[in-house]
């Protein structure tokens, strides 16, 4: 099938590999001219685990193509995804302006059916929307070409998004009528083979469907966190705490780590839009609101356990830092907890050596080159003469190392984990100071 995918982003570019990967024929556009340039070159704009050789073999054989040329994008596709950005207006509501220019481009370049689908995080209400521009569009341009709209949200994860992307758990796809069905099935049926995975219904249910699975999401991390803050007021340790709830099959194992807050480019603003879509509608979204309030909190934790240890003037203090991107195998930096310690560290004072596997690049793009900010080459070289390490993001690689090593390149024996990696216990064995998260002071 021919393909279009608007917006060359983490959903963009790996649902299109994907999609190239089983046989369709994708051409991917972006307003973006140098990540378009730079992708015709193998230069691949995000890290995402097996992304990278999709993308090249695809490239090479043709099934997948990379342009900012719209006419020739719209042209292509029978059916046009929109997979751009949907990033917070100034009150949080989901911002639509680039949705609707896609939705006002495909309008004005098409000259055949179409079926337009919504793969962006959306609010409800936004496929009338896009139903509605291209209506208006085409009448400015005397033009009744027959188009549908579908709504179906995204649910990869960064860090994962090439398999599940390979290996949905479910395709939401959420219609207006019947007419876009079938197409929709052959769409997917490379990747529904061993049960069906694909759900219809509405779009106004599909459209709430995503917010209410990321909102679900960050509020088990919420309630864990709130949960964590308690243990360590009451002296229990969150971990025991952590085992003992998931036992219990209707809570389960899954996304109940507490630790330094949530961040990323999905729940920060996936809550907050749909606190704003309630309000609009005049409904205290209650516990949506709570979900937000307790993780601005905990992204204070880490500078507060800082301070509570070294005291509020941290001048002449130095801090490792290990992880920088809001969770492990990417190089996201949207909303990273690392991004509130580090402004907090630097504003007490402080200078602070960091390291991430991948998110350097993308920290030196945020924060700019300062002597406040050093990011240095291996985690290892963040240690020393630093006064303490602390610990962001728990990437595999930082969960074994090497504490003789730490204890000897660090000032003092101090360590902040933000993710509980540590047993508390060993490390006061080995003459650490160990503050985690829920778990209080260990010495
Ligand atoms: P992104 O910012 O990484 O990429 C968006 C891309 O769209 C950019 O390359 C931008 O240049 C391009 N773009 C903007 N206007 C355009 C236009 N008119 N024509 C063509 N391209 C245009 O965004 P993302 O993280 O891929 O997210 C895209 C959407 O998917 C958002 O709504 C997001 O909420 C949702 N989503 C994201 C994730 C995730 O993990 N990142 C997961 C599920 C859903």
């Amino acid at each position: 099938m021919k393909v279009t995918v608007f917006g060359i982003g983490y959903v963009g570019l790996v649902q299109a590999a994907v999609l190239a990967e089983v046989g369709h024929q994708v051409m991917c556009v972006d307003v973006d001219q140098k990540k378009v340039d730079n992708l015709k070159k193998g230069i691949i704009p995000i890290y995402e685990p097996g992304l990278t050789p999709l993308v090249e073999q695809h490239y090479a054989n043709g099934n997948l193509q990379f342009t900012t040329d719209a006419q020739d994008a719209v042209a292509h596709g029978e059916v046009q995804f929109i997979a751009v950005g949907t990033p917070p207006d100034e009150d949080g509501s989901a911002d639509l302006k680039y949705v609707l220019a896609v939705a006002e481009t495909i309008a004005r370049f098409m000259s055949e059916p179409k079926v337009i689908i919504t793969k962006s995080t959306v609010p409800v209400g936004t496929a009338d929307k896009v139903t509605a521009k291209v209506q208006q569009t085409q009448a400015s341009l005397n033009k009744t070409v027959e188009f549908d709209v579908v709504s179906n949200p995204e649910f990869l994860k960064e860090g994962a998004a090439v398999n599940d992307c390979m290996r949905p758990d479910r395709i939401i796809v959420g219609t207006y009528n019947n007419n876009p069905i079938d197409l929709m099935r052959e769409l997917y049926e490379p990747f529904n083979r061993n049960h069906d995975k694909m759900v219809f219904m509405d779009v106004r249910s599909a459209e709430l469907t995503k917010y209410a699975a990321n909102c679900m999401l960050a509020t088990k991390i919420s309630f864990m966190n709130e949960m964590a803050n308690l243990a360590e007021i009451l002296g229990a340790d969150i971990e025991n705490v952590r085992k003992g709830i998931g036992s219990d099959p209707r809570i389960g194992y899954h996304f109940i780590y507490p630790g330094c807050g949530y961040g990323g480019s999905c729940f920060p603003k996936d809550v907050q839009a749909l606190i704003r879509t309630a309000e609009g509608e005049h409904y205290q979204p209650k516990i949506l609101q709570a979900v937000e309030e307790v993780n601005n909190r905990q992204k204070f934790k880490l500078p507060g356990l800082v301070k509570q240890h070294f005291g509020a003037e941290l001048a002449g203090k130095t801090f490792a830092l290990w992880g920088l991107s809001f969770k492990p195998n990417t190089d996201d930096m949207r909303e990273a907890s690392s991004r509130t310690l580090i402004t907090e560290l630097i504003a007490a004072g402080a200078t602070v050596k960091a390291y991430d596997p991948e998110a350097m690049e993308e920290t030196q793009r945020i924060f700019g080159v300062s002597d406040e900010l050093v990011l240095v080459g291996t985690k290892e070289a963040a240690l020393k003469n630093a006064d303490a390490l602390i610990i962001c993001t728990e990437w595999q690689q930082f969960r074994a190392p090497d504490f003789d090593l730490i204890k000897q390149q660090l000032k003092n024996a101090v360590i902040f984990d933000g993710r509980n990696m540590f047993d508390p216990a060993r490390l006061s064995k080995k003459g650490f100071v160990y503050y985690a998260i829920g778990r209080g002071e260990s010495v």
